[in-house]
């Protein structure tokens, strides 16, 4: 089955076996498309328990209390919040609406976190009148926050958004740095009613180091609050836990070694030879989940200099999970992309083959760029053909670059070029694997009046709607 398309470099996705079955069946294949239309966000949530456990495991190996948040806004189906809950994790909501649903999805307040970049006068109302812990940003914020809670009896439940300073982290926009937070909590009479539950930082990257830092930060922080009076109990760690979509790392490798050697100009590897240079999500990772977490957990203070606070001052030696026990403060962690890994991928249809004017070979497919793309460069993940059981013209065989809906000359689905030596045509399938978390919604758009994506999900016995689509 995965023979039919390959990229002229393949790097070969992994598949969950859902994703097997589903891809062996073509009439099911085309049965959602009909139901559905071009393309349909396909979604099975299974994996998610699996990608919990792993976490859970790690984080138990090292008797640290643990909660994991799952981040909401990699996917925007209710099916994948249904799904975190059943796991018995809570939700970390970015907008307004992300709010709204969770609390009509039944989720308990307590097992909320808002943690959107900028917050409107409704977020804030609605979570303080709902109980829902806030991530503070900013001054600004926290005093809007104050003057809505002013009427109400009970104080403002707020995590400190932490912008950590360590030199070996690229600056931030988000959060404030602990001095700043530390001088805007010692007015006391500006800030009576907050109650500062815990400490939350969100870090670009992957880096297990950079994770361990942040939570050395954040207890530093935490000891200065316990001597103003307030009683912290977790240090939240935000996202960017890792993922891996490909099994070879030598595929990964010869990629891009292949790249760095293409003669300018020269096509048969990516569009105009492009050579996604900046910002691509690493695809290949050796260390995932529970190994990552591990690895954050096992991080000791390198020599206990102040301007290195791995772990904080006087706790020399310690790892981060024997500083946050001995602080008693809990872990959280909000997880997007690595919990949704294995949990969806997104079916296309062939509109077309033909040749660009130049004559490169192109494939169409009835969707465009923005439904299955993230903040990312390029998806590199080879996708999957499935040849309709009744082709509606000849196929023809050899590569190509896959092409969208929208009218602009760049509109490439991917990047890369691939190949089809068993051949393809219009009323064929195209799967692309693995696009739960992010590729699906981050940036989905519906311009020229294209409608989104619509979304289904395994209910354990059909493919079904799943809510967020039904208006
Ligand atoms: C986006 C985001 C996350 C999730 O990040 P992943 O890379 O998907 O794990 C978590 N927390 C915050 C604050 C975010 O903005």
């Amino acid at each position: 089955m995965r023979q039919k398309m390959s990229g002229t470099a393949p790097l070969s996705a992994r598949l969950e076996p859902w994703m097997e079955d589903l891809l062996n069946d073509p009439e099911q294949c085309e049965a959602l498309l009909d139901a559905h239309g071009s393309p349909v966000n396909v979604h099975h949530f299974g994996a998610m328990g699996r990608n919990v456990g792993e976490l859970r495991s790690a984080a138990e190996t090292h008797g640290i209390d643990f909660q994991i948040y799952f981040a909401r806004k990699a996917n925007k189906t209710l099916g994948a919040i249904d799904q975190a809950i059943r796991e018995d994790c809570g939700i970390d909501v970015a907008s307004l609406n992300e709010l709204r649903q969770c609390l009509q999805r039944g989720v308990p307040a307590d097992r909320i976190i808002v943690t959107a970049a900028v917050k409107s006068t409704a977020l804030l109302s609605l979570a303080i009148e709902s109980g829902v812990t806030i991530s503070v940003d900013n001054e600004d914020e926290l005093r809007d926050a104050l003057e809505l809670t002013g009427t109400e009896r009970q104080p403002l439940r707020v995590a400190l958004r932490l912008a950590v300073s360590h030199a070996s982290i690229p600056p931030t926009r988000f959060g404030l740095r602990a001095p700043q937070w530390l001088e805007i909590l010692r007015d006391g009479e500006k800030v009576s009613g907050v109650q500062v539950a815990g400490i939350h930082f969100h870090l670009n990257g992957y880096e297990a180091r950079a994770r361990a830092i942040g939570i050395g930060e954040s207890l530093g922080l935490i000891e200065k609050l316990r001597q103003l009076g307030h009683a912290p109990r977790f240090v939240d760690m935000g996202g960017g836990i890792p993922m891996s979509y490909l099994d070879s790392a030598s595929e990964w490798e010869g990629f891009w070694s292949a790249l760095e050697v293409l003669p300018a100009g020269d096509e048969s590897l990516t569009w105009k030879s492009d050579r996604l240079g900046t910002g691509v999500y690493p695809y290949h990772q050796e260390l995932v989940r529970g190994a990552w977490l591990d690895q954050v957990l096992s991080t000791v203070s390198d020599n206990g200099l102040p301007s290195d606070p791995v772990v904080p001052s006087g706790q020399d030696g310690q790892s981060v999970a024997q500083a946050l026990k001995a602080a008693q403060i809990a872990l959280h962690c909000e997880p997007g992309r690595s919990l949704l890994d294995g949990c969806g991928l997104t079916l296309a249809e062939v509109a077309f083959t033909k040749e660009h004017s130049d004559g490169v070979p192109l494939v169409g497919l009835h969707m465009n760029r923005t439904q299955c793309r993230s903040t990312s460069a390029d998806f590199l993940l080879d996708p999957v053909l499935v040849h309709a059981q009744h082709p509606r013209r000849a196929r023809t065989s050899g590569s190509a670059f896959l092409v969208g809906a929208y009218c602009i000359e760049e509109e490439l689905l991917l990047r890369r070029r691939f190949e089809f030596p068993a051949g393809v045509t219009a009323g064929d399938l195209v799967a692309f694997p693995n696009t739960a978390g992010y590729l699906m919604h981050i940036v989905e758009s519906a311009s020229h009046q294209l409608p989104l994506a619509v979304n289904v999900l395994w209910d354990g016995g059909r493919w079904v709607l799943d809510d967020i689509d039904k208006v």
